[in-house]
């Protein structure tokens, strides 16, 4: 046995809906889980000396996993508000985002949230998009367990909108999704990531925004920006 044997990393374990590219997706040969939020969190990792693991699950059982401890952070695309930072204690914004409108190519009536009023919409379920599209008067709003069978259902004709974070549906359509469908309007609202850590862990919660300073002086923030929205 070598004296310099290195001790076992620390493992942190972080949940995602994976299924949210391109902040969190499995690649298609790899099948390693990969996207924004994953490369960021490995930095955040490295820097804090952690191996991070991928937790894949729904999009609305990531609240309940952290608070019943079953993951040490949530990396998944969140968007920071009052109701989850009563839950969770959030890191610094990372990501600015909003919400867009995604329908078919063909429609001419729907050019604003306005004209929304009355109409059928999709949505995944437990997230902003779900719950601006509910106070839109008169809409039939269906939850999907992710974006992904919310554009199916779009492309079916099942739904006349679906209402999701602009980056994810912008390289939805610029993935192929452009061939039948569009984006109209503009931003509804402006809204924040955060990476989201257990009230208790108030420690994790302050290495996590030392981690995030650190990356975003070193530049190693704008490298892994770069490769996922730069042009
Ligand atoms: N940003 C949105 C939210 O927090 C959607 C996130 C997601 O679906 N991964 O509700």
């Amino acid at each position: 046995q070598g004296q310099n044997q290195a001790a076992a990393p620390k493992v942190l374990k972080v949940g995602a809906e994976t299924t949210f590219p391109p902040f969190e997706f499995q690649d298609e040969k790899t099948k390693e889980y990969t996207g924004f939020d994953v490369d960021l969190m490995k930095a955040i990792g490295k820097q804090l000396g952690y191996e991070v693991q991928i937790a894949s699950m729904g999009f609305d059982a990531l609240i309940p996993a952290l608070e019943a401890g079953q993951i040490d952070v949530i990396a998944s695309a969140m968007t920071i508000t009052d109701e989850r930072a009563k839950k969770v204690n959030f890191s610094k914004p990372y990501y600015k985002s909003g919400l867009t409108i995604v329908v078919k190519a063909d429609n001419n009536t729907i050019k604003s949230f306005k004209d929304l009023e009355g109409k059928r919409i999709a949505v995944q379920i437990g997230t902003t998009g779900a719950e601006e599209a509910k106070k839109i008067k008169d809409a039939k709003v269906r939850e999907f367990n992710s974006a992904s069978e919310a554009y199916m259902e779009l492309k079916a004709g099942g739904v006349d909108a679906v209402v999701n974070d602009k980056p994810v549906n912008d390289y939805y359509l610029a993935q192929g999704g452009a061939k039948d469908a569009k984006t109209v309007g503009d931003i509804l609202q402006a809204e924040e990531y955060g990476i989201a850590t257990a009230k208790k862990n108030t420690e994790l919660a302050n290495k996590i925004n030392q981690a995030l300073d650190e990356l975003k002086k070193n530049g190693e923030y704008d490298k892994i920006y770069q490769k996922w929205f730069g042009q």
